[in-house]
């Protein structure tokens, strides 16, 4: 059985430590974590951690949602499992803010796994769409597709600096959206996007994940102008702007 070494309330949760940190785009860190405590996670790629970050100001850590980007049940020294995080480096926030300052023998500490998305094998076609927090979910659920398999995906991001490989064998066609120095969570370009996506034949499914509002008004689009079958689609807001 995996060690569980520290209790938040009632929930068991994991504390390892942070092997590498790795800036992988101006504004996304790689941070790596491999600890004999990850053994036996059984973490899947796609799946979310709630990782424990200190507070900018109160005492007490907070908590925050992040994407399992790679889970090896052994690093390469055939050790030790890893499991990696990519993190936007957004402006001020306790996640942010921690991604930007930690090193290479700090810990962290998270509760999960937890998740049961998988994109559906059976399906005839996928679109995945969001802004750069959803892309390490995005980058993941791709890699699982099977070759040949037929997948749009849209990313805004702010610049081609931020463009990152999609990895897998479907090859899906990648549209980047850059919103240039615009505030995340300002444009309308994943929108646009979406309206003018022709939905290729058959039964497809539909992944959206980002900022809350855009990611809800493109919901609505889809189920009332383009009468998409809500079973098809998924839809998860991962942030949203809050007054200072
Ligand atoms: C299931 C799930 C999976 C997620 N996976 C990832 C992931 O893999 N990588 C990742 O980077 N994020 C991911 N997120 C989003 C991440 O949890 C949020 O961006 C989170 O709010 C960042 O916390 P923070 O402490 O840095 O900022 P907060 O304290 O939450 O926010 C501080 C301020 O920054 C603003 N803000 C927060 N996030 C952003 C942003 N991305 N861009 C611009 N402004 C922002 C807020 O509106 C607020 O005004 C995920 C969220 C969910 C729900």
């Amino acid at each position: 059985m995996r060690p569980q070494t520290s209790v938040r309330g009632r929930v068991a949760s994991t504390v390892a430590t942070v092997a590498m940190v790795t800036q992988l785009t101006p504004r996304m860190t790689r941070v790596r974590l491999v600890d004999d405590s990850l053994v036996g996670l059984a973490a899947v790629p796609g799946q979310t951690l709630k990782i424990y970050v200190p507070d900018l100001v109160g005492e007490l850590p907070v908590s925050r949602d992040y994407t399992v980007r790679d889970y090896a049940a052994h690093d390469c020294d055939g050790t030790r499992p890893s499991l990696d995080i990519d993190v936007v480096l957004h402006g001020e926030g306790p996640a942010a803010n921690w991604a930007r300052r930690v090193r290479p023998g700090e810990t962290l500490e998270f509760v999960g796994p937890s998740g049961r998305y998988r994109p559906d094998p059976q399906a005839d076609w996928h679109l995945f769409a969001g802004d750069e927090t959803a892309l390490p979910a995005i980058q993941a659920y791709v890699a699982m597709l099977p070759a040949k398999t037929c997948a749009l995906v849209y990313i805004e991001v702010a610049h081609a600096a931020e463009e990152q490989p999609i990895p897998g064998v479907a090859r899906p066609t990648v549209c980047w959206l850059h919103r240039g120095d615009l505030a995340p969570g300002t444009t309308a370009l994943l929108d646009d996007a979406l309206h003018a996506v022709a939905l290729p034949p058959g039964q497809g499914r539909i992944w959206l994940a980002g900022h809350t509002p855009t990611v809800q008004r493109i919901r609505a689009h889809l189920l009332n102008e383009r009468a998409v079958d809500r079973r098809t689609l998924y839809v998860k807001g991962f942030w949203e702007r809050r007054p200072r």
